[in-house]
């Protein structure tokens, strides 16, 4: 099944790269929705279908964080996989969006095969 993905970056650059990123894994990715921070994040789940979310951390507004709570916080989208993008040195803080039910995380600057060592286990 091909999936949809919802980037959530503050960084239109860092949107660029990790959708670059994501095209050059296997993953069968039918849609990719940007969004620019937590909150324009909610807006999509709203109005869209999604599988798999790529989020960053330090967003202004809502920030990666209270974005997961808020995603998981709504039963209906239990079934969306969540991947954290973090700065190095950033994994400590990563595991409290973990804790909130986050399933993973890349740091950056990454691969198309860190993306994909947590993805495909994920979203397959
Ligand atoms: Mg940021």
């Amino acid at each position: 099944m091909a999936i949809n993905v919802l980037i959530v970056d503050d960084s239109s650059t860092m949107r660029k790269i990790v959708q670059r990123n994501l095209k050059q894994t296997r993953l069968d990715i039918a849609e990719i929705f940007q969004a620019g921070d937590g909150q324009e994040g909610l807006a999509v789940l709203q109005a869209q279908q999604v599988h798999l979310i790529l989020s960053d951390w330090n967003m202004p507004n809502l920030d990666g964080l209270g974005f997961v709570q808020a995603v998981r916080a709504n039963t209906a989208w239990d079934h969306i996989q969540i991947v954290m993008i973090t700065t190095e040195g950033g994994e400590a803080k990563v595991q409290e969006a973990i804790g909130a039910g986050a399933n993973g995380y890349v740091k950056k600057p990454f691969t198309a095969d860190d993306l994909e060592a947590q993805l495909t286990s994920r979203a397959a």
